[in-house]
């Protein structure tokens, strides 16, 4: 071979490596670096507080000593993971600070505050290299979540692909009686600033791995109340909590439709801002660590099918490394679904990303208590091989051990496979401003005549919040519909049974369809399909639908979306591509109708939002 082709041949054969994707790098053991020192004390509390070597693994029986910086212990005066030890918010805040004050690779950031005033924050943990070029990449992140800014241009988002590092964004105790990530959380942001394991430092130097400790901020601290409460009256029963924050209780992480809620906001903002690629939410219910992103169906049909194929890889290699850890009750599978867009993690589904849910066992506070399984909980399945114990003493430490290894596997595999998640994060956002030629609708139009104009803004603003793009139609326009599905007849009661099936109520009589033009007036607003976020307004304004005879008979959450219709607001589905040559302008929220709240105290006055029209009423007294 001369030296031309050589060159050629050794030039084509880097180009396919780069481009392989890489699922395991098999030289990086999960284990230590002999030639770390280990913190003796806190690795022999580790192993005392762990019930079973089998519930801990190589990644975290034990914890790397740093002349520098601070473990968790500086705080909780124990480890992660302890008995009796639940640390308030404010607690787990104060370690993560002073993390960022010892090492050059953690960053904290406020994100935000709760109905009760809390802080909510997130923490940057990443190589001192990665931290240094956050707004450089953040810049080149934006660019492919919103490929019209690079004219769609594969080549471009390669080579911004080639550059760029992704950010994995984990949030914790949303649920405040699961009680286990906070402490959790703590360590492993320890690990990855400190440890010099060839796997750690994988992770570290290949990707940003964005922490909120605690999500459910007022929750936490109440919970941590009445757990200390119980520590302090140990022959009392104690109560649980009546809500978590301030006016939701278990249903705050089904928040991510109407965005009531600012934990909602808040890390909705995060994933946004941030560019990031994934929320992967922490959970605790069954034993002792279900992967269940990868769920039964229903499936969502409003998210891009690349997200099944990630819920899948990411999931199954999870179970499978675990599983060599030789660590019981890992599955995947199970009985959740993806169907409904409501949950917190699902805000990636919904915008270009990835969502991802834990559920580990804990025992709603840290004591540690003799579990007893039911049948249906340690039996054998197909999709669960290595089922968990009848029956074990169960400790908050293992719960750590279990969150912080699946996390670690996670991370090494999402770092390893990083260009190819960024480079899927580009093609779903690419997708996504692709729809109306493809997949459609062309755009969903709110008509500039509909009655209930205070209803039609707050929708808007609620899709606003979501990060959507929303016009004004700046004159009437003229669209072409497809045909009204007609409801077939009823059967009369005293027909005699057919051995024809009856057609379903809506069912089109297609001979008869045709197609009708519709004219809206100017003001009338538009939500085009042709942005980044054209997926969650589809899955919100679009019919809900599943299939009576689907083969999945039961869905997690019995919810409802259709959002124009709970809204009683008019929103209509236009798959006529003409609809976004109108003459349109961009608005912003602060251009919407506002609906004025009923103790408006200012002005002293009632608004009331009925019809065509606000109608102000007098009032004498403020309503306190
Ligand atoms: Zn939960």
């Amino acid at each position: 071979m001369n030296r031309h082709l050589l060159l050629r041949a050794t030039l084509l054969f880097i180009v396919i490596a780069a481009s392989a994707p890489i699922s395991t790098n098999a030289q990086v053991k999960p284990a230590r670096d002999p030639k770390q020192p280990v913190d003796a004390e806190y690795t022999k509390k580790i192993r005392e507080y762990t019930t079973e070597t089998f519930f801990n693994s190589p990644l975290t029986d034990y914890l790397p000593a740093s002349p520098k910086v601070p473990t968790p212990k500086a705080v909780l005066g124990d480890v992660a993971g302890a008995p009796g030890k639940l640390p308030y918010a404010a607690e787990v805040y104060s370690y993560m600070r002073m993390l960022e004050k010892a090492s050059p690779r953690v960053k904290v950031y406020s994100i935000g505050s709760t109905e009760e005033g809390r802080e909510m924050i997130a923490v940057a943990v990443a190589s001192e290299s990665l931290l240094g070029k956050l707004d450089e990449n953040r810049a080149r992140l934006a660019k492919l979540a919103d490929p019209r800014t690079i004219n769609m241009n594969d080549d471009e988002a390669d080579r911004l692909v080639a550059e760029s590092f992704p950010i994995y964004y984990i949030t914790g105790t949303i649920h405040s009686t699961e009680t286990g990530s906070p402490t959790a959380l703590m360590e492993l942001a320890y690990r990855l600033a400190v440890d010099e394991s060839p796997y750690v430092r994988t992770i570290r130097d290949n990707m940003v791995v964005l922490i909120t400790p605690v999500v459910e901020v007022d929750g936490r601290d109440r919970m941590v109340d009445v757990y200390n409460w119980h520590l302090a009256n140990p022959n009392s029963n104690w109560p649980s909590l009546i809500y978590w924050g301030h006016y939701v209780a278990h249903d705050n992480n089904r928040d991510a439709i109407g965005l009531s809620l600012k934990l909602t906001r808040n890390v909705l903002n995060t994933f946004t801002s941030w560019k990031a690629q994934v929320i992967h939410d922490l959970h605790e219910s069954v034993p002792y660590l279900y992967d269940n992103t990868i769920g039964d169906g229903p499936y969502n049909a409003w998210v891009d099918p690349i997200l099944t194929d990630e819920w899948q890889m990411i999931g199954w290699n999870n179970v499978s490394e675990m599983t060599k850890f030789g660590m019981p009750g890992v599955f995947a599978h199970g009985n959740f679904d993806t169907w409904s867009p409501g949950y917190l993690m699902f805000i990636a589904a919904t915008h270009n990303g990835i969502s991802r849910l834990y559920e580990t066992f804990g025992n709603a506070g840290a004591d540690t208590v003799e579990r007893t399984l039911s049948a249906d909980d340690y039996s054998r399945t197909w999709y669960r091989q290595n089922p968990p114990l009848p029956r074990a003493k169960w400790s908050q430490r293992n719960n750590n051990n279990y969150q912080q290894t699946a996390l670690l596997t996670t991370l090494f595999y999402f770092s390893n496979n990083n260009k190819l998640f960024l480079k899927n994060f580009y093609l779903k956002s690419k997708r996504s401003v692709e729809k109306p030629k493809n997949e459609g609708p062309a755009a969903y139009v709110f008509p500039g005549d509909d009655p209930r104009l205070g209803n039609q803004a707050e929708l808007l603003r609620t899709l606003q919040g979501q990060g959507c793009e929303i016009h004004r139609a700046t004159a009437p326009f003229t669209v072409a519909l497809k045909t009204k599905k007609k409801p077939a007849a009823t059967p009369s009661p005293t027909a005699s049974p057919s051995a024809t099936p009856s057609p379903t109520p809506y069912q089109v009589d297609q001979a008869t369809a045709a197609p009708e033009t519709r004219q809206f007036p100017a003001g009338s607003y538009i939500v085009r399909m042709d942005q980044p976020y054209s997926r969650i307004a589809d899955a919100l304004l679009d019919y809900q639908y599943w299939a009576p005879n689907d083969p999945q008979q039961d869905v997690y959450d019995d919810t409802g979306w259709t959002m124009g219709e709970l809204g009683n607001v008019q929103v209509v589905r236009v798959t006529d591509v003409k609809a976004l040559n109108a003459a349109m302008e961009r608005v912003t929220g602060s251009s919407l109708p506002r609906r004025q709240p009923l103790n408006y105290k200012r002005r002293r006055q009632i608004w009331v939002c009925r019809s065509t029209r606000s109608i102000r009423l007098p009032q004498s007294k403020p309503i306190p």
